[in-house]
């Protein structure tokens, strides 16, 4: 490990200015982890640079010096990829931020890397246009680390993930090239689409600096509904119901089996609880709205059909916003009911719908083999195939032994990873989702792009 020498710093503190360059006391009071269980350690420095010439300055002198930097968005990842290592400097993004233009006729917008996801939400908005990626951190993620993380979150079942609404990008290289790629057309096959190298992999090839997104007519209401059912085949019949009858504008589908849905009602619900019984499973749906009352009425058609052919035992919609913002809480909370939790290990896995029942069997068996009847909550976007799992521990130092479980019982089908990235948390286990000569690419490419290795080191690979 490179340690920074004080003249390193120097050189920064000339690009960047003083109040650039954070040491000692200074940032003792930030935050230096992603929001995962890992312990954090200061950087010996934070980096706060204002402009990409600014980034590149300080990758040009980072790669002269081989100087290992960990970049950093908002830190809500949830794989310990922006938790800084020792003798890292931290490179934040937070100066960069602000949207540099919307273009209403061609539905795009450019924006600076450290801009907050409801910023972006914000700019859209005032054009009647949205920008479609949703998750629960939208007040604090940036959408650098969004881009950076190819993030997922609540409308993947919609519009897809990430790497689905970004046009263009503009990325800093490890030796401080920069290369500028803020294309705005939906079409452009002029050779190799180098944006992909960038989306996704975590900081470790390239600093995103600006981005150029793909934005979408702003629904005039959301309509959220919440399902209740007794099997696990019973909700993917009404999954495939509810894409079929409500076309294009199923924008969620969220399932919470009971164990997560009943500590979420218990911790986080206000008000009468939504149904008067308890049941295995919920759904809870979004639907875009582009003329309320018709598609309002198609809902409540599709629930009623539901519920007479025996699919669905019982079902809600909300009336109001605010009673749409309480169901979503159920759902949305996970952050604030996890700490609770605590010491826990946690889960974003994809697999496909049709091998999710037996899977869950199985890890569900291995797990009270070996922890008893602790609790497994699970939850998820079940239109993408992705769950999330959750397990106490009874000591944190168990938490491998129910990686082996989940993750083993994955093994040739699913992946380890289905939204959250690899980080340092899955690192282990990138083996069991991608073949040898997949990594060997993977390596070929870190290796071409950032051959010092400074950027981001120890993630992903
Ligand atoms: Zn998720």
């Amino acid at each position: 490990m490179t340690s920074a020498p004080n003249s390193l710093l120097a050189d920064l503190a000339g690009e960047l200015g003083a109040s650039g360059v954070l040491v000692g006391a200074d940032i003792n009071a930030r935050s230096h982890a992603d929001s995962t269980c890992i312990a954090a350690c200061a950087p010996r420095a934070v980096l706060r640079p204002r402009s990409t010439a600014e980034v590149a300055a300080v990758l040009r002198r980072c790669h002269a010096a081989g100087q290992p930097l960990v970049v950093q968005g908002g830190l809500t990842g949830l794989a310990g990829g922006a938790t800084p290592r020792p003798g890292e400097l931290a490179l934040s993004l937070e100066r960069l931020s602000g949207v540099e233009a919307v273009d209403p006729d061609a539905a795009t917008m450019q924006v600076r890397a450290g801009t907050p996801l409801n910023v972006v939400h914000e700019a859209a908005a005032a054009h009647a246009l949205q920008f479609a990626l949703d998750l629960g951190a939208r007040g604090s993620c940036t959408i650098g680390g969004n881009i950076a993380t190819n993030a997922g979150g609540n409308r993947v079942i919609r519009y897809g993930m990430t790497r689905e609404l970004v046009l263009g990008l503009e990325v800093v290289l490890a030796d401080g090239t920069v290369v500028t790629s803020l294309n705005t057309m939906l079409k452009n096959n002029a050779g190799y689409d180098l944006k992909q190298l960038f989306i996704g992999t975590e900081g470790t090839l390239g600093v995103i600096t600006r981005a150029v997104l793909r934005l979408h007519p702003l629904p005039r209401e959301r309509l959220t509904a919440l399902v209740a059912v007794e099997s696990f085949d019973a909700l993917v019949n009404v999954l495939r119901e509810a894409r079929a009858t409500l076309a294009g504008q199923l924008s969620s589908f969220e399932a919470m089996w009971s164990e997560y849905f009943e500590l979420a009602l218990a911790r986080v619900h206000t008000g009468a609880a939504p149904f008067t019984a308890r049941h295995a499973l919920y759904a809870l749906l979004e639907v875009e709205a582009f003329e309320p009352g018709a598609e309002a009425t198609r809902l409540e058609a599709l629930l009623a059909r539901l519920i007479e052919a025996g699919l669905v035992a019982d079902a809600v919609v909300a009336r109001s916003l605010e009673e749409s913002a309480r169901l979503w809480r159920l759902r949305e909370s996970v952050g604030e009911l996890l700490a609770e939790l605590r010491p826990l290990t946690a889960f974003d896995i994809s697999l496909p719908i049709a091998r999710m029942a037996a899977y869950l069997e199985v890890v569900g068996a291995r797990a009270r083999t070996l922890f008893g009847d602790r609790p497994l909550y699970i939850f998820g976007h079940l239109g993408d195939g992705n769950l999330h799992l959750v397990v106490t521990l009874r000591a944190a130092g168990d938490a491998h032994a129910v990686d082996e479980v989940v993750y083993g019982a994955l093994a040739g089908f699913g992946s380890v990873s289905a939204e959250h990235g690899i980080g340092v948390l899955k690192r282990d286990w990138l083996g069991l989702s991608r073949g040898a000569a997949e990594i060997a690419l993977m390596r070929t490419l870190k290796s071409a792009l950032d051959p010092r290795g400074i950027l981001n080191p120890g993630r992903v690979l």
